[in-house]
């Protein structure tokens, strides 16, 4: 696989994955005009929202919606709320949400949504105006049929609660379709909480079978502790893995014989916040470089670089994260033997059960959560399955094979289109 000049690693998650999205394309016999059509998103929105905050001051927060392509269907793709969140992340996020839709065979292409602003520093009242100040102002490109949205990070069920109680309103009519991820009452599936970590935890399942790895007693080590960390977690924990490590964006902690998960998740905060209770902590690079079996980076982006990828001493890591570990790294890491799990095989299980919250809203018949975990099974295995033959097959590292298998449809959709 190619990749940007060693000594000067990509960081740029946008340009970092054309790179890989270009090369997928060229491999699968696409040439410059589909490269030029998927590279960025087909639609662009920026928004702004002004806020009155508790104490009596107007803020005005930016946002942004990307749809990257609709060939296949309406765009779907979370909406994060984080201080650092930009227009290139935002765009890179959403052509990872066509991929993951690709790879599931959903009848998705992907969209990603965000806004610059730090909830943890915001009360509810505010944060719920952002919430319905960013529907409103993105009203006119989304829609149960057009483009969904779902949480990411920093958002969750309530918001998506605000979110579709304004959609609703400016539309007339009560429409669950329009988002996903939101509380049961209001339409939500059973299941959606727990699904990202639940498909995390049959990749690694899967990934631990080809590597000879037996799961009972492995050592696990996790990076973040919200949504998708904690719970992943404690999934290894009551399946018999030894979780050594976990973190959060204030620090790590770290136990040879294993951390109380159950401790730790019923003291954790609504951010994922837990390590602040802790004297004994470590830092986060330190955690990622700990001696275990299994390495799952479940935070922000770029946090296995070309910088530490030599110090890695997992021998699977599964990417839970969107975007943790740069083209260079994962060249490192491929080398070494490590069997890398990209962030859209990885992490396909949040978006699967947010389209069985859609089918479910769109039918009005709900499943039970029986229903939504052996269908998520059968996906993610499936989905697991493809991508792992298609780099064994073309002796290509897994990410590369990932966005050769979650791009064909879509391009093979834009052709029969007529598009390209
Ligand atoms: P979250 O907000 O619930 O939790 C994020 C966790 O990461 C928290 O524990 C936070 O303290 C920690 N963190 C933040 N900054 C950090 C830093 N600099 N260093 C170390 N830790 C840091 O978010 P989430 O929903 O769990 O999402 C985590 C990742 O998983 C993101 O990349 C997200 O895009 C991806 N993801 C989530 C879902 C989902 O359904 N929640 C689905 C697909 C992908």
């Amino acid at each position: 696989m190619t990749s940007g000049e060693p000594s000067a690693e990509n960081l740029n998650v946008l340009t970092s994955t054309q790179v890989v999205v270009k090369e997928a394309l060229s491999r699968l016999g696409y040439g410059k005009e589909m490269y030029d059509l998927l590279k960025e998103p087909l639609r662009f929105l920026t928004v702004r929202i002004p806020v009155h905050m508790d104490d009596g001051s107007v803020n005005v927060f930016t946002g942004y919606r990307a749809q990257h392509n609709d060939a296949i269907g309406p765009t779907k793709g979370g909406i994060r709320f984080h201080p650092d969140v930009t227009e290139d992340e935002v765009k890179a996020l959403s052509i990872w949400m066509s991929i993951k839709c690709g790879i599931a065979n959903l009848p998705y292409g992907g969209g990603k949504g965000g806004v610059i602003c730090d909830p943890r520093e915001m009360s509810f009242k505010e944060q719920e105006q952002i919430a319905r100040g960013y529907v409103r102002a993105i009203s006119q490109i989304v829609g149960p049929t057009k483009d969904i949205p779902a949480p990411d990070v920093m958002t969750n069920s309530q918001v998506m609660a605000w979110m579709m109680d304004e959609y609703s309103r400016i539309r007339e009519f009560d429409s669950p379709g329009f988002i996903t991820g939101k509380p049961i009452v209001l339409g939500g599936s059973q299941g959606r909480d727990t699904s990202t970590a639940r498909g995390v935890a049959i990749c690694i399942r899967e990934a631990a079978k080809v590597q000879n790895i037996d799961l009972k007693g492995s050592r696990v080590v996790v990076q973040g502790f919200g949504n998708a960390g904690s719970y992943l977690a404690k999934f290894m924990h009551d399946s018999g893995a030894k979780v050594i490590g976990i973190s959060d964006a204030y620090g790590a902690l770290h136990d040879e014989n294993g951390l109380d998960i159950d401790s730790l998740l019923e003291r954790r905060d609504s951010f994922g916040t837990v390590t602040k209770l802790f004297k004994n902590t470590i830092s986060n690079q330190e955690l990622l470089e700990l001696n275990c079996d299994i390495l799952v980076p479940a935070a922000i982006e770029n946090q296995i670089t070309q910088q530490n990828a030599d110090r890695i001493q997992a021998k699977i890591v599964v990417e839970a994260a969107n975007g943790p570990t740069t083209p260079d790294a994962t060249k490192i890491l491929t080398d070494k033997g490590v069997l890398l799990v990209p962030d859209v095989l990885g992490n396909a299980g949040g978006v699967i059960v947010s389209y069985f919250e859609w089918v479910q809203n769109n039918q009005g018949f709900y499943w039970t959560e029986k229903e939504v975990m052996e269908r998520l099974e059968e996906v993610m295995m499936h989905s697991f399955e493809t991508v792992y033959h298609t780099s064994q097959a073309r002796t290509i590292d897994m990410r590369l094979a990932a966005y050769m298998v979650g791009l064909r449809r879509m391009a093979e959709a834009i052709e029969l289109r007529g598009w390209v």
